[in-house]
């Protein structure tokens, strides 16, 4: 790995208190080049643009898959990534998907935690603070030929982020447009799923709902993801969630929800989730909650379901009462090192400070 530190440092710029999240980049990125059948020096480097031409493949034909996790700085200052191997398994799968070279374990992971170790001064400390942390493969042959490239580029980039207050959202259940079909992309993290999901969000915003539970594309009856997090369904005291499939992706927030409720003695039922069965259960009065799960919010809640025309309002529980507010907490508690970690899911980056001291 060749390292190369910024002589320009911009820490002193960032705020706290008050920065965009998404917009403001720590000092360094990982880069690795791939050329010639295979992957270059792995390259901690000072964050910047590079040069790119229209005719890169990665713009015209979408070969581009991403990862999103995030790392917590304890009171102590020590820095924890969260089931990192998590990540570094499904990007390659994504990568295999898109046709796409594989990632070493030296560049994700090596690479994830010597970005983290030396740009340890960006995450912010303190409740609801973390990094939010970017890994990506993407095209950069020049050549408008409709084949793979034989050209890309991994970088890891890393954000600040807050926990900011998510009030509970509407969701419209689509009945038209699919985000991932059967044999396609859908259990990939490719850019492209984001991009096709734009223009239906878009739709259903004008309707007054601010997201969209996507529905099985053969026969639009069976809840499947809910924008790009996971869902989650619970009816009396049981929680259901579809299993994961070619057009479901395997989030590792989902997972650890999944976990975690199983530990409590909360039932988890893992099968197909039909829209009729959730519809029914609201009629019935027994649908508690339904909210959707991923690294940047960890969890959004749902106060109102559309279907057909019609305007579905879920009841109003408290922080005790919601297994999303709760699990979530635990989670983050796990998370930030703030609660025990039963399973083994929090690694600690570098050595940590408070050995040291
Ligand atoms: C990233 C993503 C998720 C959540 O995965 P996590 O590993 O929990 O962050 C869920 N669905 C889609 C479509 C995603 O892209």
């Amino acid at each position: 790995m060749i390292i190369q530190k910024t002589s320009a440092s911009r820490i002193d710029t960032f705020d706290k208190d008050n920065f965009s999240f998404g917009t403001t980049f720590t000092d360094h990125m990982v880069v690795c080049e791939y050329e010639d059948g295979k992957w270059g020096d792995v390259r901690v480097m000072p964050y910047g643009p590079f040069p790119f031409t229209p005719a890169m493949m990665g713009v015209n034909y979408g070969q581009a898959c991403f990862e999103g996790m995030k790392a917590y700085k304890d009171k102590d200052g020590d820095v924890f990534l969260f089931r990192p191997e998590k990540n570094f398994e499904r990007i390659n799968k994504s990568a295999k998907r898109l046709a796409m070279p594989e990632v070493t374990e030296e560049m994700f992971l090596k690479g994830l935690e010597t970005l983290m170790d030396i740009d340890r001064e960006w995450i912010p400390q303190g409740d609801g603070f973390s990094l939010y942390i970017r890994p990506l493969i993407f095209a950069t042959e020049e050549a408008l030929k409709a084949r793979k490239s034989e050209k890309y580029m991994f970088a890891i980039i890393a954000t600040p982020a807050k926990a900011y207050y998510t009030a509970p959202v509407s969701v419209l259940i689509s009945d038209f447009y699919s985000r991932a079909a059967n044999g396609g992309v859908g259990s990939a993290k490719a850019a492209g799923n984001y991009a096709g999901a734009f223009y239906p969000t878009d739709l259903a915003n004008e309707q007054g709902y601010e997201q969209i539970i996507w529905t099985d594309d053969a026969t639009h009856s069976y809840f499947e993801e809910s924008g790009t997090m996971n869902v989650f369904v619970r009816v009396g005291d049981t929680i259901y969630t579809p299993p994961t499939s070619e057009r479901i992706l395997d989030g590792v927030t989902r997972d650890s929800f999944i976990q975690l409720a199983k530990k409590r003695g909360i039932e988890v039922v893992v099968d197909k989730v039909p829209v009729d069965f959730v519809i029914n259960a609201h009629k019935e009065g027994t649908l508690k909650e339904i909210w959707g799960v991923g690294t940047a919010v960890v969890t959004s809640q749902f106060e109102a379901i559309g279907y057909h025309g019609e305007k579905l309002m879920l009841p109003v529980l408290s922080e005790e009462e919601s297994y999303a507010a709760s699990l979530k907490n635990e989670l983050v508690g796990i998370q930030s090192n703030l609660l025990e970690d039963p399973f083994g899911w929090r690694v600690l980056v570098g050595e940590g400070v408070a050995e040291k001291a």
